[in-house]
């Protein structure tokens, strides 16, 4: 790189700008994959076979983050450091707490919601109210394993105020930490409860009553969708539903199925 050459850094600086700018205008993504190899700029003394400047999947994926050196976070310890206190969208003034997610970091399986709920705010954990007592008790009655062995997290981690829908805004605030936390943790698994979490991780409108129960993939990790557990408090008709959804998820995880029974109640 000769001395005209922007360094590094302000390159970062400058492409960062023109993706925040384009994200402003409206722009909701980029072509993927982001371009690994840019062939060079052709200078009057160059060969007419140009070297190219090669872009190294790392430094694309920090190049076209919302949170340059949330990439770089390997553990859900450094990732929650890295959220911090979080000010980054409209919910974090109204919170009591950040809601990150609970569980083994190891897990297999991985649960995802849509969004705390008063007693998660009070709380600082996902899922300990009635919906909580519910995924509780499908996950240990049901499947016969410990909460403590999967991980449970939200799309959202702040409670959105009177427990309404999550706004666009802080989906796109929020999102990339739970894409994080699954990076992270790459279970093998994962469920998605209710139409709010699988259309936000899929990326789809579809409803849940037409995914639930298809496996998906989601960034090559097995992906089922299945009705909220504050859905089946209100419709417990649909219970048998999810649990035949949990039966295809402990297929692929390689658990036993019990013989009759185990259906949460
Ligand atoms: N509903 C959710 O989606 N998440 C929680 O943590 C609690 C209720």
């Amino acid at each position: 790189m000769d001395a005209s050459s922007p360094d590094r850094t302000t390159l970062i600086a400058t492409i960062r700008d023109y993706v925040e700018q384009l994200r402003e205008e409206g722009m909701e993504g980029l072509p993927a994959p982001a371009p690994r190899s840019i062939p060079a700029a052709p200078s009057s003394s160059a060969p007419s076979s140009a070297p190219s400047v090669t872009v190294s999947a790392p430094l694309a994926a920090e190049l076209f983050s919302k949170y340059p050196g949330l990439e770089k976070t390997s553990t859900l310890d450094g990732l929650s450091a890295f959220i911090g206190d979080c000010q980054r969208c409209k919910l974090a003034p109204r919170r009591t707490n950040l809601v990150f997610g609970v569980g083994n970091p190891n897990a297999q399986l991985m649960f995802v919601g849509e969004a705390p709920g008063a007693d998660e705010d009070a709380r600082g954990e996902p899922f300990v109210g009635r919906a909580g007592q519910l995924l509780t008790d499908i996950i240990e009655r049901g499947m016969g394993i410990r909460r403590a062995d999967v991980y449970i997290c939200n799309v959202i981690k702040c409670r959105p105020p009177d427990n309404r829908n999550p706004e666009p805004d802080e989906v796109a605030s929020c999102e990339p930490f739970l894409f994080r936390q699954i990076d992270v943790i790459r279970p093998h698994a994962i469920v998605g409860l209710g139409t709010f979490a699988v259309q936000a991780v899929l990326k789809v409108k579809t409803p849940i009553s037409k995914l639930r129960g298809n496996w998906q993939d989601f960034r090559g990790i097995r992906f089922m969708p299945t009705f909220h557990p504050a859905y089946l408090l209100r419709n417990p008709a649909d219970k048998r539903l999810v649990w035949a959804d949990i039966q295809e998820v402990m297929k692929v995880l390689g658990m036993p199925i019990p013989r009759r029974g185990g259906s949460p109640s």
